[in-house]
């Protein structure tokens, strides 16, 4: 009978959209297996990060440490892309991620790393701890990224420059205009970065993906069937935040105006924790939710031209009162019955988990994809950056959950007439109650894959029971 319990590290990379799956496994680790569990957040200044970490519901659960902030403005251009910067971050704090592992007691018997964390490997193997990567993405993207580095530098080169499908075995390919960012030029530095996060992952004990059987039968089968033949892989999702993550104190006036309104009738409009739309695209999501005269919920932060990514790390800093200058002049007061424009940030996990809501226009973040498919609301694709056209695509063309623009967000401006059509075809129109019953099938799927004997359940046992064996194996080593 084991005694002590077996401590696993978790290391996060900057943003929220990557320390929110993290410390929902972590949490996961905690309450199903009965880890004790230290979470390595790479620190940001940002004011939700923090906040969100002051304010964890379930502070106990987990032990967080901070990595002390890095300095990067000498490695890199100040225009470097946003990945670039996450993944110089996460290489600045390995030296102190080292030392801080050594301090800890008992010492983890497993360091779980997301997709760019994976130079922490060098770590754990030092410390002789298991390492696995964690894709808080689906498991096509694992395939797209897995894949790409072992292809022939001829068939990379007619993705990229010949603007040909990836092919990928087994899977649905990736057309170029829904492709990653890093397959797009290989004189760009984040295209090397990313042939070789592909090489290492393989060099894992295992892949944790956020995703669930169901959700993706033929990607995951042929992943087991092809380049993961060695290399198990854990579809363990949907590891999603649920109602009561939020301090809701702040947000009660906001959860009092959902209540008043009907079933199904609002439709919420989120660009996740960095999206930014240019000046004149919110001009007209404005006038579309205008025209189309239904409910709103609009997260608003200032626009920016030519960067759809633009607050990755500026969540939080921005006014909190009066009409902002960028929306059409009396947009709020002509909208007061019909919607809410909240700047920043908005308690998304507690306002798709409200029965009032019967949309979700959004950038297509794979948390926020899943936090729509678990509540059961259908979606309006609008991609932005990072795997988000290759999530659009899975959502609105296989998973026949969502509808989508004619044209991609980031190539035309998406007029108020179409916004306005496509926000009344998910609300009013027969098309949106079709969608509406098909992701309620995903959210059913999604709940028995994580309930006790369920195949996501299932996954994480295992995943857990390695762990178990491993440090067993190191106290046996100890006891001689
Ligand atoms: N989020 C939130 N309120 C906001 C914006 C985002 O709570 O106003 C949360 C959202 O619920 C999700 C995460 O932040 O859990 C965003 O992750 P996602 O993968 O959707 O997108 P990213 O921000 O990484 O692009």
């Amino acid at each position: 009978m084991q005694t002590t319990k077996t401590h696993v590290a978790l290391l996060a990379s900057p943003g929220m959209g990557h320390l929110i799956p993290v410390l929902e496994l972590g949490k996961r680790f905690a309450t199903q297996n009965d880890f004790q569990v230290t979470i390595f957040v790479v620190a940001t200044d940002t004011s939700t990060v923090q906040s969100q970490l002051r304010n964890l519901p379930n502070p106990h659960l987990f032990n967080i440490v901070s990595l002390p902030p890095v300095d990067i403005s000498a490695l890199l251009d100040a225009d470097a892309s946003i990945v670039i910067k996450i993944i110089f971050m996460m290489r600045e704090s390995l030296p102190a991620l080292r030392s801080s592992i050594s301090t800890l007691k008992p010492r983890p018997t497993a360091l779980f790393a997301d997709l760019f964390g994976t130079e922490a490997f060098q770590i754990a193997d030092e410390f002789e701890m298991l390492k696995y990567v964690y894709i808080a993405s689906n498991a096509w993207f694992l395939a797209a990224t897995i894949y790409f580095p072992t292809i022939d530098k001829r068939l990379q080169e007619e993705h990229y420059g010949r603007k040909q499908p990836l092919m990928i075995p087994g899977c649905r390919s990736v057309r170029f205009q829904d492709t990653l960012d890093a397959f797009t030029d290989p004189k760009d530095q984040l295209f090397d970065e990313y042939l070789r996060i592909g090489l290492e992952m393989v060099t894992a004990d295992g892949i944790l993906v956020n995703t669930w059987e169901d959700l993706e039968p033929t990607t995951l089968a042929s992943l087991r069937d092809g380049i993961s033949k060695l290399l198990p892989i854990y579809p363990i999702g949907p590891m999603v935040r649920t109602m009561g993550s939020s301090h809701m104190s702040e947000n009660s006036s906001l959860l009092e105006w959902l209540d008043m309104q009907p079933t199904e009738s609002v439709i919420y409009v989120s660009f996740g924790s960095g999206g930014t739309l240019s000046a004149n695209q919110m001009i007209e999501v404005a006038w579309g939710l205008e025209l189309s005269q239904q409910r709103f919920i609009w997260v608003v932060r200032p626009p920016m031209d030519n960067d759809v990514s633009g607050s990755f790390f500026k969540v939080g800093d921005g006014s909190s009162d009066g009409t902002p200058d960028y929306l059409p002049d009396g947009f709020l007061t002509r909208n007061a019955k019909m919607g809410l424009v909240v700047p920043d940030w908005a308690p998304q996990a507690e306002i798709l988990g409200h029965a009032s809501v019967g949309g979700f226009l959004s950038h297509c973040g794979w948390n926020s994809t899943l936090e729509s498919i678990v509540n059961g609301v259908p979606l309006i694709v609008w991609p932005l950056y990072a795997e988000q056209k290759m999530n659009a695509t899975m959502l609105a063309e296989e998973l026949g959950v969502a509808v989508r623009p004619n044209e991609m967000p980031t190539e035309n401006l998406v007029k108020r007439e179409e916004i306005e059509m496509m926000v009344r075809r998910i609300l009013v129109d027969k098309e949106g109650q079709a969608l509406r019953s098909r992701v309620k099938e995903l959210k059913h799927s999604a709940k028995k894959a994580s309930t006790k004997g369920g195949s996501s359940y299932n996954a994480l046992s295992q995943v857990a029971k390695q762990c178990e064996m491993s440090l067993q194996g190191l106290m046996a080593k100890v006891m001689g």
